[in-house]
């Protein structure tokens, strides 16, 4: 079976043998507050910064997921204001949890055809966090890099978090335009589910010991402390951690994965202008994610393609939230294969002849 679903995803083909190596190495069984995984942390941070250019004095922290993020950020990072910014169900969801902790968050939805605007909405606060979702999973929206560094510009007081779990290690992040960035690894990663991790600028951990929030396990300034020493504060999934260790080692850096990203969007976008059946949920080109491919077409087609595939060992991922019935997704992950890409194809092609 081939997994085009965007999360949980595709992991890469070498993942069975480093779950071997791991075993076999005792990797599995290792403690957490042995030597041996206080290596391992320190060697799979370098390589998080190495590969994917993250400044070096920002701080690696693990989480259990993006949702743990979420709950992160709202219990360490926000004292009163923060302001999200949504167009699609995953950004929502963030704002969401959010609200539980932080009554008084506003929450602003824009238009998912259009860029961000952040002038629409009064950031008069001087230190209020903001809220984005770099890549929306739910529709296959994005926001460009350009657009997150006017935003830092147009804001130099405030804190910046970015959910960036369907795009970070698939295309290039400028971590140093925000302070707080976070993904869960079943997606772009290549890697089972279970794992997240959370990126920090000097700035953020200053706002967290400022605001001195200490009542949880997975208080900021707690996951702080214990990276700083190679350490965690609950026993982590140190098998995920490894075999993001062996990915990253095994991977190019991220400009190359990005080119690649890049050009089979820009094939998929030829391949799929063809059917008339077929059209992009996202009608301007500028804000559509490169990670995250939506199709929208009648939801009677949309049920018989899926099944079509199935039958061919294809698994499409299901339409999100609004867009469940009259949508469906293909994850453009670097997992994946140009010869499973050149089927998938293949199989549209077949089915519209
Ligand atoms: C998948 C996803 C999440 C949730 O990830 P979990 O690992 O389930 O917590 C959050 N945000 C975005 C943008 C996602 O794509």
């Amino acid at each position: 079976m081939i997994s085009f679903y965007p999360g949980p995803s595709r992991v890469y083909d070498t993942v069975p043998t480093y779950i071997k190596d791991a075993y076999k190495q005792g990797i599995i069984s290792v403690n957490h507050r042995s030597p041996e995984f206080m290596q391992l942390y320190h060697k799979v941070k370098k390589l998080l910064k190495e590969k994917l250019n993250v400044p070096e004095d920002y701080h690696v922290v693990f989480t259990s997921s993006a949702t743990e993020c979420w709950e992160i950020i709202s219990q360490s990072l926000i004292s009163e204001y923060c302001y999200h910014f949504y167009n699609g169900a995953f950004g929502e969801k963030w704002f969401n949890y959010t609200k539980k902790l932080v009554p008084i968050a506003m929450g602003y939805k824009y238009d998912m055809n259009k860029m961000l605007n952040l002038k629409e909405l009064d950031l008069s606060s001087e230190n209020g966090v903001i809220c984005l979702t770099h890549n929306e999973t739910g529709n296959g929206t994005r926001i460009s890099n350009r657009r997150i560094a006017r935003i830092r510009n147009s804001y130099p007081n405030h804190l910046i978090a970015i959910d960036a779990t369907s795009s970070m290690a698939g295309v290039g992040l400028q971590f140093e335009n925000a302070d707080v960035w976070y993904a869960s690894v079943q997606k772009c990663f290549g890697l089972p589910a279970g794992l997240g991790v959370m990126i920090c600028s000097p700035k953020a951990v200053k706002r967290a010991i400022d605001l001195d929030e200490n009542d949880h396990y997975n208080s900021l300034n707690f996951l702080i402390e214990q990276a700083s020493k190679n350490q965690t504060s609950y026993t982590p999934n140190v098998l995920n951690i490894y075999l993001m260790g062996r990915v990253l080692e095994q991977v190019k850096p991220i400009e190359k994965i990005e080119k690649k990203i890049k050009k089979r969007m820009k094939g998929y976008r030829k391949f799929f202008g063809q059917f008339e059946q077929l059209d992009f949920l996202i009608e301007n080109n500028k804000v559509r994610s490169q990670t995250v491919l939506t199709l929208k077409a009648d939801p009677q087609l949309i049920k018989k393609l899926k099944e079509a595939a199935l039958k061919q060992n294809i698994l499409l991922g299901n339409g999100y939230g609004d867009f469940k019935e009259n949508t469906f997704r293909i994850a453009n992950f670097p997992a994946l294969k140009a010869k499973e890409i050149d089927k998938l194809k293949a199989f549209f092609t077949e089915y519209f002849n």
